[in-house]
């Protein structure tokens, strides 16, 4: 319970701050409702329509149950989720399907890449980095991307649970939301030759194929590059 009150306090404290950079970065034109509650519910952060108005809700019991229950990753939660609903209303307004209905692991991975790029330009980047709450998540990541995109790729082809890469409760060699950090880096790099909302208004076959072949390119870097090398 102290460790719900705490974190209740420092949602409350960095909320308005966190919520503003979000506006600014993103250029949100449209209001969100914040709730915060206390019980095992949808997890930390869920965006989602509530009243008829996109909103944010906070579960303060899950956020304090994880990783990311770290006060630092607070922050990061408020923009991620508000990157989900900008995401979803500027598709629609374009008059695409919004980021619900479409689905499959490609489609998780490019839509939770968006809101994680966006939360690593909107936040510090230190907060970013220990969004999981290991300081030793990033570095994991970045050295394993080419096996994780192997392992994505072959996962989603026998059409596996890709829980251990997005469920907070599950986990790849000991690593959560390798996912995130797999779609983020993907996202970041079509950034590299498309404005961000560029990005976020792709067809969903143009995701598919492209999330596809980035995947692809990577792992088969690794095996160019490392080839015989076994991966702790
Ligand atoms: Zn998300």
């Amino acid at each position: 319970m102290p460790r719900i009150r705490r974190l209740h306090r420092t949602l409350l404290r960095t909320l308005p701050d966190s919520w503003r950079r979000t506006q600014q970065v993103l250029n949100v034109d449209f209001p969100v409702r914040f709730l915060i509650y206390v019980g095992i519910g949808v997890g930390a952060g869920w965006a989602t329509q509530y009243g008829g108005q996109p909103a944010c809700l906070f579960g303060l019991e899950n956020a304090a149950e994880l990783a990311s229950g770290k006060d630092a990753a607070m922050p990061g939660t408020v923009s991620h989720e508000v990157a989900h609903l900008a995401h979803d209303e500027w598709r629609r307004r374009r008059g695409l399907r919004g980021i619900v209905g479409p689905s499959g692991p490609f489609w998780q991975l490019y839509e939770e890449g968006f809101a994680t790029e966006c939360e690593r330009r909107i936040e510090d980047p230190r907060s970013f980095r220990l969004r999981t709450g290991r300081a030793d998540w990033l570095p994991w990541c970045t050295r394993h991307r080419a096996w994780l995109a192997a392992k994505f790729l072959r996962d989603a082809g026998a059409r596996r649970s890709m829980r251990p890469f997005f469920g907070s409760w599950y986990n790849i060699r000991g690593h959560i939301d390798s996912g995130y950090y797999l779609g983020q880096e993907m996202v970041r790099e079509w950034t590299e030759t498309a404005s961000l909302r560029e990005v976020a208004l792709l067809p969903e076959p143009a995701v598919r194929r492209k999330a596809r072949l980035t995947l692809r390119r990577w792992a088969e870097g690794e095996h160019t590059l490392r080839k015989g090398a076994r991966v702790r």
